[in-house]
């Protein structure tokens, strides 16, 4: 009796090891590039978060973070770099090196990329900081100042990403960053003035997430999202906003994404396939989107079993 004891504990003990030294992603921000609250704002949307800073949220930014290797890398560098390494160093206890052994970048509007300017000379003057991007992205930032600066004094070396074929049937050509832990880019239509767009593929050993923060709409690209979510165990999608009417005074066309409200109905009413929706985790949240802050339309949401990211939390 006593031994089955022991061995009881020996085994759980072992599982226990076993999954502190599993990969995981660790969720650093959650809102749209603005951040919440936002810049010029002083309607209702952001008096609470003005008022308590318990209630803001940071740019969308993951940390991919591998105990086996002691390694982490980034996903985004945004304009609260500064706090989100901080705070990433206050979740983890310090237990990996301060800075990320690798960032990686969707596309060139400011909330994904713009923290990068942290890393020049007048800052932490980084060396060889590799950045991972896709091509066009790549050319735009050596040829853009201050960019150019990061690249030419080598605080920053840019690798560009192999983008996934157009049906990604073929399934994915990612970078390998450690044992069992492979990124992958592809290619998604967004506002492209100054980069292309990335959506990015993780695959952590057993369990496969997707991170796709901004996208017009899915009706506009030429792989179905009902597919690529099936085919992971985690979708981290653009929920930027609620539904249309939501910026008064201004077209939404002019800055389109798929609403909540039609990714929700896309996946309920998509019955070949029942439960799908339990995977996504929406994320992205512009600061008029009332999941930031409205307990009724979260549960609207949760209710459904869709998720909602929340800053710190592991997935
Ligand atoms: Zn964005
Ligand atoms: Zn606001
Ligand atoms: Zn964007």
């Amino acid at each position: 009796m006593k031994y089955l004891f022991i061995l009881l504990l020996f085994v759980s003990g072992t599982a226990m090891a076993q999954k502190d030294s599993l990969p995981y992603i660790k969720v650093l921000g959650i809102a749209q590039d603005g951040g919440y609250p936002h810049a010029g704002c002083a309607k209702a949307c952001c008096e609470q978060a003005w008022k308590d800073a318990g209630k803001r949220r940071f740019v969308t930014s993951l940390a991919l973070v591998d105990p086996a290797s002691n390694k982490w890398w980034l996903f985004e560098a945004t304009p609260d770099i500064t706090e989100q390494l901080h705070y990433f160093r206050q979740l983890t206890g310090g237990r990996y090196r301060y800075l990320p052994d690798g960032i990686f970048i969707t596309h060139a509007h400011i909330g994904h990329y713009a923290g990068l300017m942290q890393l020049g000379r007048e800052v932490m003057n980084t060396k060889d900081m590799p950045v991972y991007v896709l091509p066009r992205m790549k050319t735009y930032l050596e040829n853009n100042g201050p960019w150019s600066q990061l690249v030419s004094l080598n605080n920053i070396r840019l690798t560009a990403l192999q983008v996934a074929g157009k049906d990604m049937k073929s399934g994915f050509m990612g970078q390998t960053l450690a044992d069992g832990i492979l990124v992958s880019a592809f290619q998604v239509p967004h506002r492209d003035e100054f980069s292309e767009t990335a959506g990015f593929h993780i695959s952590l050993r057993s369990r496969q997430y997707l991170f796709i923060p901004d996208i017009d709409k899915w009706e506009k690209w030429d792989n179905s999202i009902i597919d690529m979510v099936a085919a992971v165990d985690v979708a981290l999608l653009d929920a930027t906003f609620f539904a249309d009417g939501e910026l008064p005074g201004r077209s939404i066309s002019e800055v389109p994404h798929p609403f909540v409200s039609e990714t929700m109905r896309l996946f309920s009413t998509h019955t070949a396939r029942p439960g799908l929706g339990s995977r996504i985790h929406f994320i992205h949240f512009n600061h008029t989107n009332p999941l930031l802050r409205d307990p009724k339309t979260r549960k609207e949401v949760t209710k459904q079993g869709f998720h909602l990211a929340e800053q710190g939390e592991d997935l």
